[in-house]
């Protein structure tokens, strides 16, 4: 049943929004309504915002005052929708401050994008001789690569993060809902499923019969043999022996960690509400290189928290200098209103902050640089995931995850095949490749 109205989105932020977006979509499409690649053409539009530090809330505002001033708009034929973060974490000041648009949909109610735009649009589901809104089933072609959320919300409340009063406590997707959605997606042609959530590693921990991100990873490779996994944003305390070996032992999930760190200076760590030291933090890399010798291990840290020292800093760059990662991201400190961190004394100037950011991003790539250019002479598997302008085709190593650690250029391949490929340069974090003739090896 067609509503014959065509809603659009804009997405700002992390993967993370991405899959509530494409969740909405999906909403919108089983209950009959067409979705809009072209924003000034649609009925209505959905900036789906992040508000996670100050300078994507900027960005965020940037895409809600452009969509409020399309002619569409304007003139009253479509609607403006905001959701997502920043009517999550503003409330109602944002609806007092942004009068264009018609609706708000903090995250939690996201869910019930298809009522919300109903109302737009008068619309009475009755009339159209239905009641519901499972009326369709998504049949467009589903990413390469598509990530998948397996919970929302956190419980750790770092000092510097605003995310737990976004998103609220911690609560895991039950098995059986995020089965359905990969197999949705696997249906319609992804070949890779990336497991995020903002603390992955704690999955099950709240059922009432807890289960384990090990056994949920175990139950999904086989479930999904020709499908690579891979898992993202696991925190330190989450990287366990049995998730170890639930890497180790299956050829399609990626011998991939996302661990973040954020210092290893045991003051600030603690500063920040997080735990962890440097022999800490190199027993869980030397747990992992037993089982895993050449997994991919990939750290964030944040430069230029409150009352860092040069010293403290130096410390960071003394092990960034040292350690075996593959892939490092570096965030300058961001202040953030209603979180602990915001406190605190010895805040530190935007310029020096940003200063620390780049002098460690700097030795970061240098040190990531050398250790990836040791690959050259190995043979990958190679995810083909699409071609430039100009022919080329690229794809993703399972040594690379998707918008983070570049890609890898092929001399040969078509979309969604996974090929082998002889890795003959490097640069950076880019890599070149050169296909063996026997295709579709996962
Ligand atoms: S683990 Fe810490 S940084 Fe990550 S979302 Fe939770 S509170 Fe924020």
């Amino acid at each position: 049943m067609e509503t014959a109205r065509s809603v659009s989105f804009i997405t700002m932020g992390c993967a993370k929004n991405e899959v509530d977006t494409s969740r909405m979509r999906s909403h919108l499409i089983k209950a009959g309504y067409s979705i809009s690649e072209d924003p000034e053409a649609a009925d209505a539009v959905i900036v789906n915002t992040c508000s996670f530090i100050q300078a994507a809330t900027e960005e965020s505002i940037e895409a809600i005052l452009d969509v409020a001033d399309f002619d569409s708009v304007r003139s009253g034929r479509a609607h403006l929708v905001v959701s997502g973060c920043m009517p999550a974490r503003y409330g109602d000041d944002l609806a007092s401050e942004i009068t264009e648009a018609g609706a708000f949909v903090p995250c939690s109610k996201e869910d019930d994008i298809v009522a919300i735009v109903d109302d737009l649009f008068d619309l009475d589901r009755s009339e159209l001789g239905c009641s519901g809104v499972e009326l369709g089933r998504e049949a467009d072609p589903a990413p390469v690569s598509s990530y998948v959320k397996i919970s929302d919300g956190c419980n750790r409340f770092c000092s510097f993060c605003s995310i737990p009063y976004i998103r609220g406590r911690y609560r895991s997707f039950g098995y059986d809902e995020i089965e359905s959605r990969i197999d949705d997606l696997v249906r319609r042609g992804s070949r890779e499923i990336v497991l995020i959530a903002q603390d992955t590693g704690r999955w099950g921990d709240d059922f009432e019969e807890p289960r384990t991100l090990a056994q949920l990873v175990g139950d999904l490779a086989e479930r999904f043999p020709d499908t690579w996994l891979r898992l993202m944003y696991i925190q330190p305390e989450g990287v366990t022996d049995e998730l170890i070996e639930a890497i180790a032992s299956h050829d399609n999930v990626c011998d991939y960690f996302d661990i973040p760190f954020q210092h290893v200076n045991p003051r600030l760590l603690k500063l920040m509400r997080r735990k962890g030291s440097i022999g800490e933090f190199d027993r869980l890399t030397r747990r992992i290189r037993a089982r895993i010798p050449d997994a991919a291990l990939r750290t964030t840290f944040i430069a230029g928290f409150p009352g860092e020292t040069e010293e403290e800093f130096e410390e960071l760059l003394d092990y960034v200098s040292e350690c075996d990662f593959d892939y490092i991201g570096v965030f300058p400190y961001s202040r953030e209103e209603g979180t602990h961190a915001f406190e605190l004394p010895g805040q530190i100037d935007e310029d020096e902050k940003l200063d620390r950011a780049q002098r460690l991003r700097e030795l970061a790539d240098a040190v990531c640089a050398a250790r990836i250019s040791e690959r050259v002479g190995s043979v990958r598997k190679v995810l083909v995931c699409g071609e430039e302008d100009d022919g080329q085709v690229f794809g993703r190593a399972m040594c690379q995850a998707p918008d983070v650690d570049g890609v890898t250029y092929l001399d040969a391949g078509s979309v969604g095949e996974i090929v082998e490929a002889l890795i003959d340069e490097t640069l950076l974090y880019e890599m070149e490749g050169s296909v063996s003739p026997c295709n579709d090896v996962l």
